[in-house]
């Protein structure tokens, strides 16, 4: 998992498919990462608000109850500890420091649940920066109470009016904010999605995850793992993850997608937001809606580096069913006291299916949000279910 060149391309997947007026933006964000990446200075300041505000490195734990329950040995990478409760502070530091670096005094962001609305509103509180947060009117009614915490945060929330007015119009949105803006704003996008650098930059901002795991792994156990495992939305977390592990043949790697929004598993090759992946796509080559239990997943697309690595086979893609993640999300909260975001409850569900074949294996699972934000939902379909 390598440098994709100034073209963005891994292998069929990924590019640049943009309006005209976003390519020079999107020339000078290459640009400034790169030369970002390789300053110590840089380097040294994203990673002490790394440690010191994020709360990094985040613990590998060996779940012992539930290991035995399995019958492998199963560790948790922890990223439920880090600040604002998920990976995705490790993306938004790197970039709003970015977005200072660059000159830039206002960010945009785009959410579906809210999760990276506020996770970047947080990152601009931190560094005094301006933030616009574009999220679709029907997200903004499911997710009330992130609205509130962008808006306590300072940020100003806009709703998307347009389509289904969910994420990928948000995606829009924002997007064309960054084409009339670009001269002050940098776009603080939230996965390992759109047009070059972005899948790229974002990957790289999320390998502290495997690097991390890979060591703690050594030194708990004195191996490395015979699996990791994350589940894959846009997929930001899952290559953070698969990042520490790609060069090392004998780890497999497996992503885990919702059953409803299997860009691989149903996806075909298309063009969305900016770059070449799989995506769901109706008979007539529209973007479809995906549906799945958990917000956080809900995107009909993939990061094309996922494309990539399933088209070679260097990963495989599972998906699994809203029932086998509610009753992951039920046996870790009981087996472990650790109540897990619905979306790694997606990577745990597909681990308690294979059971038998990871029999005796070390499995590393990124453990990519905690469950605070699912807990009335999930109490809610209970309900449902009891009733019905
Ligand atoms: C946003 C989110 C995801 C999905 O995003 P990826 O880019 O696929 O990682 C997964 N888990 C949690 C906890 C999230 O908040």
């Amino acid at each position: 998992m390598g440098d994709p060149g100034s073209t963005g391309r891994f292998g069929d997947f990924g590019g640049r498919y943009i309006p005209e007026t976003l390519i020079p933006a999107c020339a000078e964000l290459d640009a400034a990462f790169r030369s970002a990446w390789v300053d110590p200075l840089f380097r040294a300041e994203l990673d002490g608000l790394l440690a010191n505000y994020a709360g990094r490195p985040s613990l590998l734990y060996e779940a012992k109850r539930l290991s035995a329950e399995i019958g492998c040995t199963l560790l948790l990478k922890r990223e439920d500890l880090n600040h604002t409760g998920s990976h995705k502070i490790n993306n938004v530091l790197g970039q709003a420091l970015l977005a200072k670096r660059m000159g830039k005094p206002r960010v945009i962001a785009e959410t579906g649940a809210g999760q990276h609305g506020v996770a970047s509103a947080t990152a601009a509180a931190l560094m005094g920066l301006e933030c616009v947060v574009y999220m679709g009117e029907v997200d903004m009614g499911r997710q009330e109470l992130n609205v509130f915490r962008m808006r306590l945060l300072g940020a100003e929330v806009r709703p998307a009016l347009s389509g289904s007015r969910t994420l990928k119009d948000a995606i829009n949105e924002a997007m064309r904010d960054w084409v009339a803006s670009v001269e002050t704003s940098h776009y603080l996008l939230g996965s390992v999605m759109g047009p070059h650098p972005y899948p790229w930059m974002v990957r790289e901002l999320h390998r502290v995850i495997g690097d991390e795991a890979r060591e703690q792994c050594r030194a708990l156990l004195g191996c490395d793992p015979d699996i990791v495992t994350a589940c894959v939305g846009g997929g930001s977390n899952a290559l953070g993850l698969f990042a520490g592990f790609a060069e090392l043949p004998a780890v497999e790697m497996v992503g885990v997608e919702p059953d409803g929004g299997a860009a691989v598993g149903r996806g075909v090759p298309g063009i969305v937001h900016g770059s070449k992946s799989y995506l769901l796509q109706d008979e007539y080559g529209q973007v479809m809606e995906a549906q799945s239990i958990s917000a956080g997943l809900d995107y009909p697309g993939i990061g094309p580096e996922h494309a990539h690595l399933d088209a070679t086979g260097r990963a495989r893609y599972e998906k699994v069913t809203d029932a086998e993640v509610l009753n992951a999300f039920a046996v870790l909260s009981r087996t472990e006291g650790i109540i897990p975001a619905l979306e790694p409850a997606h990577a745990l569900a597909w681990v308690l299916r294979a059971k038998d074949e990871l029999a005796g294996k070390v499995v590393l699972l990124n453990l990519s949000g905690r469950g605070d934000k699912d807990v009335a939902q999930v109490a809610e379909i209970l309900d449902r279910e009891s009733d019905g």
